[in-house]
């Protein structure tokens, strides 16, 4: 707490605060930080929590440095504000004592597919709206990539299952265990008197390297590993293949899991790492080595084949390792796409929308990484934000069915 105070009074309070335009939902920081040092936390909290309902897990899993700590003027000086220090203190204390109720029903119905943080997002905005909210997750338990990928070190699952307890309360149901497009489609939804469905599937279809081994019983793709990573016995020696931000994740995991020696493969030097520096840096310090300016060609069950890139000298070498973790990327399953007439797949086998989330399909709307590719907790919370006001306009162009 005291750090977190010391934090908020280096706030210079700028007029034009860059931290605010460097935050993709423009959190209102200063007035945060000038409400949290006057004694008006529950008011700070409030102010957090209408702007970005999932304030708190953004507070902790945010790319600070890319972002608001990015942007802070005191860069200059070396030392930026603690922003996410500071809001999630504040958003902590207010989740926590805020008193959820249900809203008056406005008559609408809301399907929402996928509970990560785009559909919980746009839960939470629209059953305040007083839409009939119900939420649809392939999985048994709400969170999407906060659940299922962010490993319990870097983000408390506690605060999902509070989040889902506050959702219950404003009147939000949800069924798990349940992957529409297969038994249950978006026609049924529509037939079953919703006005409006919304996909936010995110993309859960690992990327491949196309190289021979890869369907060995040693290799596993990082999205399959980290749903559950105690489920694996990797031995001593892991390769981890790929260098941004969910292959720190994974080569923590196996590290923490029990693997002896962790390294990842990287086909650059270390300043083309596409990781945050935080991550890197942090992956280090977990006893994670580097193999840079290398390319696997071939798995093995002991090993990794591998190519230098070095333009220089282009030698070929072996690397021995119990288990291979691939880590380059994820795009969209295309299994609802296939099943409803009217969504069109773009080129890159994401989902076509417009920026405020509006499909090829009337009536149905789309946001989250489904539709822009990997990105981030914060960007698909922003977009959701202008899926909830298209939503909102399209509603208002028909009356409720009665
Ligand atoms: C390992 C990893 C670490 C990351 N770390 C960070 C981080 O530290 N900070 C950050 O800001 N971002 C991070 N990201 C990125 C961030 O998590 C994503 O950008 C974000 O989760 C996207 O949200 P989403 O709601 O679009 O999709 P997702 O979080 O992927 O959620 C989609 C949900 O839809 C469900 N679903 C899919 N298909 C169906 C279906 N047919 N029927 C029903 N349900 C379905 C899935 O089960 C899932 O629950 C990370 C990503 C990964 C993979
Ligand atoms: S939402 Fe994320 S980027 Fe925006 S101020 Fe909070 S921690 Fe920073």
């Amino acid at each position: 707490m005291k750090h977190i105070i010391c934090s908020a009074q280096t706030c210079l309070d700028c007029k034009d605060p860059l931290c605010k335009k460097g935050c993709p939902v423009n959190t209102a920081i200063g007035d945060m930080i000038r409400l949290f040092l006057g004694g008006d936390i529950r008011e700070a909290g409030e102010m957090l929590f209408d702007n970005n309902p999932l304030s708190i897990v953004c507070s902790l899993v945010c790319p600070h440095e890319k972002h608001c700590e990015g942007h802070c003027i005191l860069n200059e000086k070396g030392t930026p504000v603690n922003i996410g220090g500071i809001e999630n203190y504040i958003s902590t204390y207010y989740i926590e004592h805020r008193e959820f109720g249900k809203s008056e029903l406005n008559g609408r119905k809301l399907a929402i597919i996928g509970s990560g943080p785009a559909g919980l997002s746009l839960a939470m905005i629209m059953a305040l709206k007083g839409y009939g909210v119900t939420i649809y997750e392939a999985f048994d338990s709400i969170g999407g990539v906060l659940r299922f990928g962010i490993p319990d070190f870097r983000l408390d699952k506690c605060i999902l299952d509070m989040f889902e307890e506050k959702l219950v309360k404003v009147g939000v149901k949800i069924r798990k265990n349940c992957m529409i497009g297969k038994t249950i489609t978006i026609d049924d939804m529509f037939r079953d008197g919703f006005d409006a469905v919304f996909i936010g599937t995110g993309v859960w279809r690992p990327k491949t390297l196309g190289i021979k081994g890869e369907s060995l019983g040693n290799v596993h793709f990082a999205i399959d590993y980290l749903k559950t990573p105690k489920a694996y016995d990797l031995g001593r020696k892991v390769v981890v293949v790929g260098a941004g931000n969910v292959a720190m994740d994974v080569a923590r995991t196996a590290i923490r899991t029990g693997a002896q020696e962790v390294s990842i493969m990287h086909r650059g030097g270390e300043e083309s790492i596409p990781a945050e520096r935080i991550e890197l840096e942090h992956a280090k310090i977990d006893g994670v080595k580097l193999d840079l300016n290398t390319a696997p060609l071939e798995f093995m069950e002991n090993g990794v084949k591998y190519t230098t890139t070095n333009l220089e000298e282009n030698t070929k070498g072996f690397v021995e390792a119990d288990s291979i973790l691939i880590a380059i990327s994820q795009t969209a399953r295309d299994l609802i796409v296939r099943n409803t007439a009217g969504l069109n797949l773009a080129e890159d086998g994401l989902l076509e929308s417009d920026d405020d989330g509006r499909t090829t399909r009337e009536g149905v709307f789309a946001s989250g990484d489904v539709v822009t590719g990997a990105r981030t907790v914060v960007e698909a919370v922003a977009f959701s934000k202008r899926v909830a006001v298209a939503i909102d306009e399209y509603i208002a162009t028909f009356p409720p069915s009665k």
